[in-house]
């Protein structure tokens, strides 16, 4: 989409993108005349800028990125209205955060500290000058979210069901099933062999219905 701005002398190439109402942290590339420059590039009126979103499925590695290519090891951090979001996440074994009672600082702070992403329905947030990563979610249904994010982060390879608590987001570890016999329900103690716990909630796991559904996501991502 090609359109003309009208800027202030000496605007910085960061300010007239966000002005656009693009937060600067889903922008990946920018070339001006054709040139990659980095966000506090200046422009004096007259050039041609070209943006390029985060995470376009679009190689564009010969070029200058202004951040390395993100999220091989992918960690985020999920704002108060995000929570079942955020559980779908752990379920597919990212290691996702969420709380809540945190308010906006909270969260930027949980960012920057782990490299986390902050997924966010507020845009707000993510033209705070101090945030980094962060992921502006559009759909509004939790399961289209999950797929939402995954698609456009190029998540799926990197999926590893099974493997976190959804309530706390800590690891799970294997367990034997004849040691945890006495807290199954019959139903489950008859259809399932394979257990998981968590260590930091005792929570138990199998892969029942709620794995089910988050693989029926997956499939049809790659419908
Ligand atoms: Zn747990």
């Amino acid at each position: 989409m090609d359109f003309e701005l009208g800027i202030d002398r000496s605007r910085s190439v960061k300010d007239a993108i966000e002005s656009t109402g693009v937060p600067h942290t889903e922008v990946d590339l920018i070339l001006v005349d054709g040139v990659s420059v980095g966000f506090g590039h200046l422009l004096m009126g007259g050039e041609r800028v070209a943006v390029y979103p985060m995470f376009e499925a679009l190689d564009v590695s010969a070029l200058v990125r202004l951040r390395p290519r993100a999220l091989r090891d992918p960690r985020f951090v999920a704002d108060v209205h995000l929570g079942k979001l955020a559980r779908h996440l752990r379920l597919a074994g990212f290691d996702t955060l969420w709380s809540n009672d945190w308010d906006d600082d909270h969260i930027v702070r949980e960012s920057l500290a782990a490299r986390r992403t902050i997924l966010t329905r507020d845009k707000a947030m993510l033209r705070r000058r101090e945030v980094e990563r962060g992921y502006f979610v559009r759909a509004t249904q939790s399961e289209e979210q999950l797929a939402e994010v995954v698609r456009a982060l190029l998540l799926e390879s990197l999926a590893a069901p099974f493997t976190r608590c959804r309530e706390c987001n800590s690891l799970l570890e294997p367990v034997d099933k004849a040691q945890v016999l006495d807290r199954l329900p019959e139903r489950v103690r008859n259809l399932y062999d394979s257990f998981r716990r968590c260590p930091g909630c005792g929570r138990l796991y199998w892969e029942g219905t709620h794995f089910a559904r988050m693989r029926g996501i997956f499939d049809r991502l790659g419908t």
